[in-house]
């Protein structure tokens, strides 16, 4: 090697060393800085990597337990867990507090990532909080070293230094315990308050602890603190009726029940002030362990329920009396019309004695009919059937139809009517056919209830926008304890009276029934027994005056000309032959039938302009009669359906099944030659 070289040589390690020197004084200087740093307090922790090849994970955080910060001592003393976390989630410092709250010693802490101890769904609230900054809130799950997980709510606090978060997080098993108690207790007191029974709970001596609204309201005062009999003065109902109710506290406590005992509590001051009726269970109250703690019981209100029910044995009551009621009034015509058969029998040729038995037949036989349509009119308003007819029409001109309808029963008894009736027209708007009713209801009972030679009198007027229809008689009168019930279905004053008066107790209801559909009321007045009594009618006035007001007295039907044919068909052999002599005499050309098939054969051979047909035929039926009639002679023949039953349902169906008209027995000859078209008419008018 030349000299040179050799300089050369030595001067590059002099730079060399230099740098070198340069170097370990650089690190010198941070060395110290880091010792100046820690044992001026500024460091809690520092990372020892493991080396170049091992994990990050491996690296050991050193905390410096040296560190005596008065701020670390008051951090490590608080009963608040606390964190400071680097910025990628690295745990560098956690309390004594914290390392409980987890289960975990600090090795197992400090230096992992804060994500491996929160529970993987709250590790997005986590991110946001840390994100947030100071003051942020979240709760999570902290994931416990025993495997069970413990709610808390992490919230930052100020940094504890460039990209270091702080992170105080707090129990909150206790708070949801104290926010389950809270519902709990919520949840009972709002079903003690809330329930529609009134509910109370006891202690074991039989003492009320707990009642709700229910409650105060059954004994007008807070039952709390008395004892069960004492707050409940129960008086035993049904079997041992009138004894009172003790609670068998002992056998309740001793786990029996008492189910739906009936009961009735006199109302205390304060309450409702009425005897209740009230059912009663009580059972005993356990603990989560099943440890009897006390008794529930429940006292139901059937008060209403049991009225129900006395209200039906009411209403099944008078069903029974009116059953015998009807058997007595339709035995009484029925047994007329059989004695006046057999006095008709008796002597065939003497036209007195004929004469007298026909008149008993007609009468009862009306008296009979009367009876029935009664019945079906309160059977079809009571399930909402009737339809009215309403038109508009002179009140007064109702009022005289029903008089001159009457003019017979009262002529019978000698009794006088006086017809009273305002000037000027009376315009209402209705049904002309179930005003009449009414009004005819009325007077036959004034008739019915009044000595022979007694005065009847109606007066019709309007009164304060409506029109008055009163009807007064000078007869027995009325109780006035009965007025209010004579309105109700099959209500009689007394039976004795009523039935030997005759009578099913339904014609004030029906009236009634039919003023109210009216949008009208009807009144009851008498000043006592034997002192007379008044009905009044009150319907709305309609604004117009009736246009032109209906004839007092409807028009006879039209004669039409002469030629028409008419088949009967009826299975009752007795009642059409009645029938169709009654027509011939009429002049009408009358075939009868009794069956389907026989009435098609007639109808084959000569066809007649009008078949008015029963629809309860043997067989063959008359809907079924009526689509083979007009499937067989189409429009030639006008169909007529002769029922028992007049509900709006049966006429709906008879025209479905081709009918013309619809008829309800028993048809009267008149009524049925005023529903027959023309062409049905008689070959010679009379
Ligand atoms: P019915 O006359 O068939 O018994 P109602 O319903 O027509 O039935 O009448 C009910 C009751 O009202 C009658 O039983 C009778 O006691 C009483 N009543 C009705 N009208 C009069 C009246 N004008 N005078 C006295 N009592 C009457």
């Amino acid at each position: 090697m030349s000299q040179d070289g050799a300089q050369d040589a030595d001067a590059e390690s002099v730079a060399r060393l230099r740098a070198e020197i340069e170097e370990l004084r650089l690190r010198l200087g941070e060395a110290e800085e880091t010792i100046r740093a820690i044992r001026h307090g500024e460091v809690d922790a520092f990372v020892v990597a493991a080396g170049a090849d091992a994990d990050a994970e491996d690296d050991r955080v050193i905390t410096l337990e040296t560190a005596e910060h008065p701020y670390r001592r008051l951090v490590e003393a608080m009963h608040q867990a606390a964190l400071t976390v680097a910025a990628d989630g690295t745990i560098l410092y956690a309390n004594r507090a914290f390392a409980r709250a987890v289960l975990r010693p600090s090795e197992a802490i400090l230096g992992r990532p804060v994500g491996d101890l929160i529970a993987e769904a709250g590790r997005p609230t986590l991110a946001e909080v840390l994100a947030r900054g100071a003051g942020a809130r979240g709760e999570v799950l902290l994931l416990r070293g025993d495997g069970e997980s413990l709610p808390v709510r992490v919230a930052t606090g100020e940094p504890a230094g460039e990209g270091v978060a702080c992170l105080i997080i707090t129990d909150l098993t206790d708070q949801r315990r104290l926010a389950e108690v809270v519902a709990a207790e919520t949840l009972s007191r709002s079903i003690l308050e809330q329930a529609v029974d009134a509910i109370v709970v006891g202690d074991p001596g039989g003492t009320l602890i707990r009642a709700g609204v229910a409650v105060r309201r059954l004994c007008g005062r807070d039952p709390r603190g008395l004892g069960f009999d004492e707050a409940f003065p129960l008086i035993r109902r049904g079997g041992a009726a009138g004894s009172p109710f003790v609670l068998p506290i002992s056998r309740v406590i001793s786990g029996e029940t008492v189910r739906g005992v009936e009961v009735s509590l006199t109302a205390a001051e304060g309450a409702r002030g009425r005897d209740l009726d009230l059912l009663l269970s009580v059972g005993p109250l356990k603990d989560v362990e099943g440890i009897v703690v006390g008794f529930v019981a429940t006292l139901t209100d059937v008060t209403e329920l049991r009225r129900a029910e006395e209200a039906l044995r009411e209403a099944d009551r008078r069903k029974d009396e009116f059953l015998a009621t009807l058997a007595h009034e339709l035995r009484n015509p029925l047994s007329a019309i059989a004695n006046a058969a057999r006095v008709a029998r008796l002597a065939p040729d003497e036209a007195s004695g004929r004469g007298w038995a026909l008149d008993v037949v007609d009468r009862q036989g009306r008296q009979l009919a009367h009876l029935v349509d009664d019945l079906l009119d309160v059977s079809r308003i009571s399930l909402g059937k009737i339809e009215l007819r309403k038109e508009a029409l002179d009140a007064r001109v109702v009022v005289e139809r029903a008089a001159q309808a009457v003019r017979p029963q009262l002529a019978a008894k000698s009794q006088a009517l006086d017809l009273a009736l305002d000037e000027g027209p009376l315009p209402v708007d209705a049904d002309p056919t179930r005003l009449e009713q009414v009004l005819v209801n009325l007077l036959a009972n004034a008739s019915k209830y009044t000595d022979a030679s007694g005065r009847i009198a109606i007066v019709a007027r309007a009164e304060g926008g409506r029109a008055t229809l009163r009807v007064e008689d000078d007869g027995i009168g009325i109780a006035p304890g009965d007025l209010g019930r004579i309105f109700e279905l099959f209500g009689q004053v007394d039976d004795s009276i009523a039935r030997s008066h005759g009578g099913l107790g339904i014609g004030l209801t029906l009236v009634r029934r039919l003023v109210e559909l009216h949008g009208g009321d009807v009144a009851a007045e008498s000043a006592g027994l034997g002192r007379g009594s008044a009905f009044t009618v009150r319907l709305p006035l309609a604004r117009e005056a009736a246009e032109a007001p209906a004839p007092a007295v409807a028009a006879p039907p039209s004669r039409p000309p002469a030629g028409g044919r008419i088949l009967l068909v009826d299975d009752n052999v007795d009642g059409v032959s009645g029938l169709a002599r009654l027509l011939r005499e009429r002049g009408f050309d009358v075939r009868t039938a009794h069956d389907g098939p026989a009435a098609l054969a007639a109808a084959e051979a000569d066809l007649p302009a009008v078949a008015v047909l029963d629809i309860g035929l043997p067989g063959m039926d008359g809907y079924e009669l009526a689509a083979r009639l007009r499937g067989r002679f189409g429009g030639r023949v006008a169909l007529y359906a002769v029922s028992g039953y007049g509900r709006e349902e049966d006429v709906r169906r008879a025209k479905q099944a081709g009918f013309d008209g619809y008829l309800v027995k028993p048809v009267d000859v008149d009524m049925l030659l005023q529903s027959l078209p023309t062409a049905a008419a008689p070959r010679a008018g009379r």
